[in-house]
């Protein structure tokens, strides 16, 4: 990585930002390597360093560090887009760390309903399940859902049934419990709010991951357990095509985590790809001013990645922290904080 681009990701990460190039160096004619790239994040929110313990914080790291180890190998081996993020996510939905998948948190009634969402940025093919239970990989569900059926959208038990009906991994409640979970629940009827700030902040850990392959095809997905103490049949923003999740070859592929219901009325994922394609704004000026001014000017919290068809990354987010990595074969990072 060259000088410019490594001072360009420290003055991005102090900001909550990263933007890099990559493939800048130019090749011979016919010989010119391949640029592929990976973002993923594990959700952002109220993270600081004095709530982690050395034990959390390095159980964080390695988890993102084996997420992202399997998109980078599926990319560098010249695999497609639409499946490292397909198997990214999966990774991290097995993962009782994040809200997604195992792990996810509980509805009102005690139940894990999940959300998930995948996009590719060719044809603008997508697939997408809402408060779906006992998949084990909602976002595998959404890639069926795009690939086999001629919907785009499914939702509770059709979307569970379609998914037994193709094969899928079914799980049951202990599979998706834990404690740590079940207690915040016990916490938010405790207090009786839902939806709140608060109650968003202690449903941290939705998981996205955006793609750029050697093809220059472009993918995006998101999966979510949502919100702690959500009504029955709440949907967030990460299964809405546009709103959570959005990819587009001309301009970029983006996954968004952060109280859904803000980046819903936003059409967040969308916005940005309007702006760079209609509002002629580069990807990281758009992304910025949307987390940073949009969002925050709405009085929410969160975050998004994007990537580009040149590779650019970019990470904004306007909480205390974004679990995040990204890698483009020539530099790589795993980043919590905002540093
Ligand atoms: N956006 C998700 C939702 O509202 C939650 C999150 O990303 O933290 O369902």
């Amino acid at each position: 990585m060259n000088l410019k681009s490594t001072s360009c990701i420290g003055f991005a990460l102090a900001f909550g930002m990263l933007s890099c190039s990559v493939g800048q160096k130019k090749e011979a004619p016919g010989n010119e390597a391949r640029r592929w790239a990976i973002a993923l994040h594990g959700g952002a929110g109220t993270i600081s360093r004095s709530q982690m313990t050395p034990a959390r914080d390095s159980g964080y790291r390695t988890s993102l560090d084996l997420a992202l180890k399997t998109g980078e190998d599926i990319l560098s081996r010249g695999g497609s887009a639409l499946d490292a993020v397909e198997q990214t996510i999966a990774v991290l939905e097995d993962n009782p760390l994040f809200n997604a998948g195992r792990g996810a948190v509980f509805n009102r009634e005690g139940k894990v309903q999940l959300d998930a969402a995948i996009m590719e940025g060719e044809k603008g093919m997508a697939g997408a399940v809402a408060a779906v239970e006992g998949i084990r990989n909602p976002i595998r569900l959404a890639r069926i859902v795009m690939e086999r059926s001629p919907h785009v959208f499914l939702c509770g038990a059709g979307a569970r049934e379609f998914g037994i009906e193709q094969g899928l991994d079914t799980a049951s409640a202990s599979w998706f419990y834990t404690r740590e979970r079940w207690e915040q629940l016990q916490r938010q009827r405790a207090t009786g709010k839902s939806g709140s700030l608060e109650n968003h902040a202690e449903s941290l850990g939705t998981v996205g991951c955006v793609a750029l392959d050697q093809q220059g095809l472009l993918a995006a997905g998101t999966s979510t357990g949502g919100m702690t103490n959500k009504r029955e049949g709440r949907i967030g923003d990460s299964p809405v095509i546009g709103a959570g999740t959005w990819a587009d070859n001309r301009t970029c592929a983006v996954s968004c985590t952060g109280h859904g219901e803000y980046f819903l009325r936003l059409a967040m994922a969308h916005e940005l790809h309007s702006r760079i394609l209609h509002g002629n704004q580069g990807l990281e000026k758009a992304a910025g001013a949307l987390i940073l001014e949009e969002l925050s000017k709405a009085g929410a919290q969160g975050g998004l990645i994007a990537v580009d068809g040149k590779g650019r990354i970019v990470m904004p987010f306007n909480s205390e922290g974004m679990f995040r990595a990204f890698s483009n074969g020539k530099s790589r990072k795993i980043v919590i904080y905002r540093e």
